[in-house]
């Protein structure tokens, strides 16, 4: 007998709990990937491009196994099972608004053929939706959702490896959907990381080795190595969260709960999405419908100076112009670009979170959509509005060298310490090709307060 195992954000080999479920069920599994081109299309070239590249080495770790096919899952995936005649399905499951419709409508088509969708495990530590406050019901801040979380608890990573599974050989399948090549890389400005497990697995143990015990003091500075970079490697699934946290919790001290903290924002992020999906697209707090937005030409020719880097404020600049370069962007960095965003220029978050999604390697609906409604004061755990990021003290404070931002904006590169914060305070004035602010930001903080006005007086 055959079983499928239909790989999505899971794009590994160790700790994999779907290949321990396909192996009781049936004696071969054949191991598939759906290039579904709903998921493509917004996905930017950067995080195509990664995807790739994880899928090159999934294919060569399962010794050149991996069926690759083109279309619409809810028709491919039940036509490959008939082909190969098999009874189960094995996935993770998934929990974004998207995914969840795409599954169901696929077990709807398997189920016609009496095949099962089989749900075993999920991109977290512990499955989205499973934490609840004491009396029911979701948590709707971190905090208490946190220790809820790590009382609850987590399993042991899945000790499997490709040989857990007879890999079938999909050239022996008998007809079904056309098995594709892995797509070639698109041309992208980006330079990106090693894309795959066993990278992100050498990547994990640098950290573990030279970083983590620094982390509390580093990760807030921009121009150290000073967070782990497992960002794109956990999107993707190439490394589980629990894997991380077994690791993790053979060390000790600050530092170690600090990364273990930012691993459960993840994991609450993922849980908001889940039971409030509007949340992708719309304010988690309705309340913020009432604050006055600017649209229209002016705002949006100010949107396109904020994606280009050219705000007149180094930090924003800089970061800006790090996930052109990069495709990530530091997390402190990431918050001041958007509180400059939606509080300097009045523009709504969606249209920054649309932006970051395009370029992003580590684009993740879930983190990006709350991490953006977190800085607009929208989402959950608001920031409290009235705390607008000032970009120059945030750059003086966690830039203090001013090394990050020499590094990404070279007009800036002669400028020496902590000056290159307020260029238009230079004796020689404004380096040469470095635009002047584009706001006041006082005034603009001003007017972002007086537009919160409209939310309070709403509630
Ligand atoms: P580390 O500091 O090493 O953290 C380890 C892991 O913890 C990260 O890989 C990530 O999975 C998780 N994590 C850390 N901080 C957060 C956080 N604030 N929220 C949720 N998870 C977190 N993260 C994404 O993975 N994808 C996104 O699309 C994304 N968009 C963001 C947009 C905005 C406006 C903001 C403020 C944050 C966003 N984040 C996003 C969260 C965070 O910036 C990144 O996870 C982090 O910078 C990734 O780098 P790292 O792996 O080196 O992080």
């Amino acid at each position: 007998s055959t079983a499928v195992v239909w790989f999505r954000r899971d794009l590994r080999v160790a700790d994999q709990p779907t290949f321990l479920a396909a192996a009781d069920a049936a004696d071969r599994a054949l191991a598939l990937f759906v290039l579904d081109p709903a998921l493509l299309k917004p996905s930017g070239a950067a995080r195509a491009n990664f995807l790739y590249g994880c899928l090159r080495e999934l294919d060569d770790a399962l010794g050149g196994k991996l069926l690759v096919v083109k279309g619409d899952p809810a028709d491919v995936v039940p036509r490959v099972a008939r082909a190969v005649g098999a009874q189960t399905v094995h996935v993770a499951a998934d929990y974004g608004p998207y995914g969840r419709e795409r599954d169901e409508n696929v077990e709807k088509a398997l189920s016609d053929d009496g095949v099962e969708l089989v749900r075993t495990g999920s991109p977290y530590a512990v499955a989205p939706g499973r934490v609840e406050k004491g009396g029911g019901g979701p948590f709707k801040v971190f905090t208490p959702f946190s220790r809820a979380w790590a009382d609850h608890g987590w399993r042991a990573p899945a000790g499997t490896d490709a040989s857990t599974c007879t890999w079938m050989d999909p050239s022996d399948k008998d007809g079904g959907p056309r098995a594709v090549k892995v797509p070639d890389d698109e041309p992208v400005e980006a330079e990106l990381p090693q894309p795959g497990e066993s990278a992100g697995l050498a990547r994990w143990r640098d950290f573990l080795d030279e970083g983590v015990l620094d982390y509390e003091s580093e990760r807030d500075l921009p121009a150290k190595k000073g967070t782990s970079g497992m960002s794109p490697y956990l999107k993707y699934g190439c490394v589980h969260p629990r894997t991380l946290l077994a690791d993790l919790a053979q060390h000790r001290g600050d530092s170690v709960k600090a990364y273990r903290t930012e691993i459960a924002w993840r994991e609450f992020y993922a849980d908001v999405l889940h039971r409030r999906p509007d949340s992708a697209r719309e304010n988690y707090d309705k309340g913020f419908d009432h604050l006055p937005l600017r649209t229209g030409k002016a705002a949006d020719a100010d949107f396109e100076r904020w994606c280009e880097g050219r705000t007149g404020y180094p930090i924003v600049d800089a970061g800006m112009r790090q996930l052109r370069g990069e495709a990530w962007m530091h997390n402190r960095v990431r918050m001041i670009v958007a509180s400059f965003l939606v509080k300097d220029l009045h523009i709504p978050w969606w249209r920054g979170a649309r932006h970051f999604m395009q370029l992003l390697v580590d684009g993740d609906l879930a983190s990006n959509q709350h991490g953006w409604q977190w800085t607009a004061g929208s989402g959950t755990d608001a920031s409290p509005y009235f705390r607008i990021f000032n970009p120059i003290t945030q750059g003086e404070r966690f830039d203090p060298d001013g090394d990050y931002v020499r590094r990404w904006v070279p007009e800036l590169a002669d400028v020496e310490g902590k000056a290159v914060h307020q260029p238009w305070k230079l004796k020689g004035g404004i380096p040469e090709g470095y635009p002047a602010p584009m706001v006041d930001h006082k005034a603009e903080r001003q007017d972002a307060l007086a537009r919160y006005d409209q939310v309070k007086a709403a509630r």
